[in-house]
């Protein structure tokens, strides 16, 4: 059985400001496939390094669209796990606290937490491939994909594709940026998250009750235990 080391938890009680950084493994707890187990049915026969670029999309833009519609509808599904839920009440209990995340896929959010850094974007979100604004509503007029109401290009999911820079409003702002964090400057506790990627072979079967964090500890003042 998992138990939590004694030097985290004085660690966790003494900090000011943690940081966490999640990735792929806690949205699996959650039933959402990584990246690369994405790819079943009609998509198997792609490549997903080949449908999240620009050039994709400027090729085929009509495809990445349904393949992100496809996607969404996965994570639409998947509910916050234990671990989401841990990392929101951690939130409500230091005084500052950024959750970084490489996910696309809101959980966090779901789970309650609001000082998210969402490093890769978000699935949910849509902006202009054009403009690169972020556009909240459009005609639904069965195109794919939509137009923007704005200038008429094609809208495209707000996440960053192989070979974009990250988003400057992840990086910018009242907060820390990323970077920051990232730098271990500007916070005491730096906490990387890993949940076991160990999961049921039987994909149907709820995972979320199975979430079993994995703690990976920095205390940037007194080095790494
Ligand atoms: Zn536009």
């Amino acid at each position: 059985m998992f138990t939590i080391p004694d030097s985290l938890i004085s660690a966790v009680r003494t900090a000011r400001h943690i940081a966490v950084l999640t990735g792929a493994g806690i949205s699996a707890e959650s039933g959402v496939p990584t990246f690369r187990e994405a790819q079943t049915g009609l998509w198997a026969q792609y490549d997903p390094l080949e449908l999240a670029t620009p050039e994709a999309f400027r090729r085929n833009p009509k495809l990445v669209w349904q393949w992100y519609e496809w996607r969404r509808g996965l994570v639409s599904k998947a509910q916050p796990n234990p671990g989401h839920l841990a990392l929101a009440q951690l939130e409500l209990k230091v005084e500052r606290f950024t959750l970084i995340t490489q996910n696309v896929d809101g959980l966090h959010q779901r789970a309650g937490s609001r000082n998210v850094v969402e490093l890769h974007g978000n699935i949910n979100r849509t902006k202009c491939f054009d403009e690169e604004v972020v556009i909240e509503s459009w005609a639904e007029t069965g195109d794919a994909p939509p137009r923007c109401p704005r200038c008429g290009g094609l809208l495209r999911p707000d996440v960053v594709w192989f070979g974009e820079a990250l988003p400057r409003q992840a990086l910018a702002g009242g907060q820390p940026t990323a970077p920051d964090v990232v730098d271990h400057r500007l916070h005491d506790l730096h906490v990387q998250l890993r949940v076991r990627a160990a999961r049921s072979r039987q994909r149907q079967r709820p995972v979320a009750l199975r979430a079993r964090p994995h703690w990976s500890v920095k205390n940037l003042h007194s080095g790494t235990f």
